[in-house]
């Protein structure tokens, strides 16, 4: 596998597979790999002559108090699990390729409605953040497909609207969560929990469930986020919120709605903020 720092290098290798008449994946991370981003490479692969992963720690969706820093950078083993998934291209751009005019002077993407809910609502600017890299590393790659994952739910409704909106011309691919055996969705700042914090962290998966359980039962759903909510406080867990919403669009559902709804929590253990949801079919 080749890493390339800059974007004409990028382009320079793409150019040679388009020529060829090959199609384009592409998987965009912020790095730290673990098997869920894996398992986005190994869709790409099914699906694309070539596949390309970029690895950037993107300072513009982080609020002033967040990881940004802290956030774990691991750059030679991304490149081992990437080149074991059979990906073809890693690019790690430094700040400055990305942010030319410099982060805080970029010109910025926002898209409206689906971002003014729950991530949107806590964490301000986040996915102006998410949209403006991301449509700057599809000009940069110009791929056919892009595979993100379930795990980021409103992430991926987000994207999948500025691809419509903007008429960017790939294909937006959804893979689904993967966990550990006790149900905690892999993720990066998982690593920042202590053992006891990490013992207890799959409750939010477990609530989840109990959630979807609640609901075929016949529980109104404006009942079981509060069941949900209590659970993780006694648990804890600060919750920032655990809801039941409309999948298409992350509304509230009008009442006696069964069909097409996701639960989706944020919660904090200890100075750890873990998210995770889960479709009701
Ligand atoms: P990140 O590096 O956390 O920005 O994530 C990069 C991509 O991997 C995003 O599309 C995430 O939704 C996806 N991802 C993160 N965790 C998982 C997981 N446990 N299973 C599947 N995809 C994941």
């Amino acid at each position: 596998m080749q890493t390339v720092q800059d974007a004409p290098a990028l382009r320079a290798a793409i150019r040679g597979w388009r020529s060829k008449g090959q199609t384009v994946g592409f998987v965009p991370t912020m790095g730290n790999l673990h098997a869920g981003h894996q398992s986005l490479i190994k869709l790409a692969r099914a699906r694309t002559d070539r596949v390309v992963a970029s690895v950037f720690v993107n300072p513009t969706q982080f609020g002033p108090h967040e990881d940004f820093e802290r956030y774990p950078r691991t750059l030679l083993q991304d490149q081992t699990a990437l080149t074991d998934e059979g990906c073809d291209l890693l690019f790690a751009p430094e700040v400055a390729t990305i942010y030319p005019y410099g982060a805080g002077h970029s010109v910025s993407l926002h898209v409206p409605q689906i971002t003014d809910t729950l991530e949107g609502a806590q964490r301000p600017g986040h996915f102006d953040g998410v949209a403006t890299v991301v449509c700057k590393l599809f000009n940069l790659v110009q791929p056919d497909l892009a595979v993100f994952g379930q795990k980021d739910f409103q992430q991926l409704k987000v994207i999948e609207r500025m691809v419509r909106d903007l008429s960017l011309p790939l294909k937006v691919m959804a893979a689904p969560t993967l966990r550990a055996d006790d149900g905690l969705a892999l993720s990066s700042r998982n690593q920042y929990l202590s053992v006891a914090e990490r013992a207890r962290a799959p409750l939010i998966h477990d609530t989840l469930l109990k959630m979807r359980e609640l609901l075929a039962k016949g529980h109104a759903w404006r009942a079981l986020e509060q069941v949900a909510a209590a659970r993780l406080l006694r648990a804890g867990f600060v919750p920032d919120y655990a809801v039941i919403r409309c999948a298409e669009d992350l509304a509230e559902p009008a009442d006696g709605r069964r069909e097409g709804l996701i639960a989706l929590i944020a919660a904090r253990l200890g100075s750890t903020r873990l998210i995770d949801n889960l479709m009701f079919d």
